[in-house]
């Protein structure tokens, strides 16, 4: 399988298709997912291109698990959260829908289970509630 230009992050990243953002820089951009398994549930992509995690250069990592930590400390504090999932899949047998690497970002509180993953779209406003509790805990955790 090839990387193909035309996946859903790749229009994301490039602007064709808008999403609701909470974090850029040069290498990654980070958004909520539309279909949340929890409240808050965002990813972060790098913005070089691969499949998943296999075929990516190893350079990506770096920025991209920073990014993954900078945003997991936000989002835990936006959601007031007993922890957080770290999720990221590899394949269509992995669970894999989009096939450019990502990471997903979970903010956990506790007996709350996770919905199933690509389940249901979330209401509009409500991504973009919890988009401005991120972005407003990015500026309060700001060093
Ligand atoms: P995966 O199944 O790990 O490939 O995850 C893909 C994730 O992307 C799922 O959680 C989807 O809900 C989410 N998703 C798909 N399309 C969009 C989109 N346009 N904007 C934000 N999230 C999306």
């Amino acid at each position: 399988m090839d990387y193909d230009n035309n996946n859903i992050f790749s229009k994301i990243i490039r602007g064709d298709i808008q999403c609701e953002k909470i974090f850029e820089n040069e290498h990654v951009l980070s958004f909520m997912d539309i279909m949340p398994q929890v409240n808050g549930h965002c990813l972060v992509v790098p913005k070089s291109p691969s499949i998943g995690l296999l075929d990516a250069d190893p350079a990506v990592f770096a920025p991209l698990f920073s990014a993954v930590q900078h945003i997991g400390n936000a989002v835990k504090f936006a959601f007031n959260a007993d922890g957080i999932t770290i999720m990221q899949f590899n394949g269509e047998a992995a669970g894999q829908t989009v096939f450019h690497l990502h990471v997903h970002i979970l903010p956990r509180i506790t007996g709350i289970p996770l919905k199933p993953h690509n389940g249901t779209m979330e209401d509009v406003e409500i991504i973009k509630k919890n988009g401005n509790l991120i972005r407003n805990a990015l500026i309060r955790l700001a060093p």
